[in-house]
């Protein structure tokens, strides 16, 4: 019997996959990341499969659950918020199951950078503007590698997704400035996809000040660059003189 780990998407119980969902549904045990994951998706779950809240567990007593369980023949779910390839601490997981030889599969789920960008209807690869994003949180009891540093990325002037940061948005907003400027615009994202959503605009130079008065401390994505507004190139795939292996313009070559 398989472990799975799901993506449980950014909150909204409708952005799970429809496989995260079926194997949820199919549960005999489901381990959830209390922190984050919206309660209202465990109403996927069956009401006598057993739910753990991992936010109070350790690595191993998480593993002590999984293998206990796999031993009785459980299905068994690890729910992670958003994708679970983003400081989900997974590897770990993984990895001791690969030792204890308990097969497992992963299944995406929707992260909370692409809810953020859903939120402010915009994108973060525009022509002309940025092809690159980047996702990035700020050194805290986890460090970042040198070379990973906030000043040191800001350089690429890339659209950009802080993570893990909102206490810390003044030192963050500070460093970024270094390469991007205090006017690039910059939003809060908060709770991207739950029914409390909120989005908070300004630029590098305010927007810390604002979600701080706005009581913003956790839950939530710093978005950071020119995709934000302004102008931008329109795209080539779309556009009716450039041709492409689906369709043939209205001049050759393109
Ligand atoms: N694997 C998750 C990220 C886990 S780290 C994903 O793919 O989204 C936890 C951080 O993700 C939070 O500190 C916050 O910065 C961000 N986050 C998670 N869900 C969020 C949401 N719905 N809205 C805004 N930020 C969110």
């Amino acid at each position: 019997m398989k472990v799975y780990f799901v993506g449980a998407g950014p909150g909204d119980p409708e952005l799970i996959t429809v496989k995260g969902r079926r194997l949820l549904e199919e549960a005999d045990v489901v381990i959830y990341a209390g922190s984050l994951v919206n309660p209202e998706i465990l109403k996927y779950a069956r009401p006598e499969a057993r739910l753990y809240n991992s936010a109070s567990l350790t690595l191993e007593e998480v593993l002590a659950i999984i293998r206990e369980a796999v031993s009785e023949g459980k299905r068994v779910v690890r729910l992670h918020t958003g994708d679970p390839s983003l400081y989900g601490a997974i590897q770990e997981q993984m990895d001791a199951l690969e030792s204890l030889g308990i097969p497992y599969e992963i299944v995406p789920g929707v992260s909370s950078f692409a809810a953020a960008a859903a939120a402010v209807k915009r994108e973060f690869t525009l022509p002309g503007v940025s092809q690159t994003v980047i996702l990035t949180r700020r050194t805290g009891r986890t460090p970042v590698p040198a070379g990973e540093n906030l000043p040191d990325l800001s350089r690429h002037r890339a659209s950009l997704c802080l993570f893990l940061s909102s206490r810390d948005l003044e030192a963050a907003t500070a460093e970024l400035a270094l390469g991007y400027g205090n006017e690039t615009p910059a939003a809060v994202v908060y709770k991207a996809s739950w029914p409390e959503e909120r989005v908070i605009y300004g630029t590098l130079g305010n927007i810390a000040a604002k979600s701080r008065e706005a009581g913003i401390e956790r839950t939530a994505l710093l978005l950071v660059g020119d995709f934000l507004s302004g102008p931008y190139r329109r795209s080539c795939l779309y556009n009716p003189a450039f041709s492409h292996g689906y369709r043939k313009g209205e001049k050759s070559g393109g």
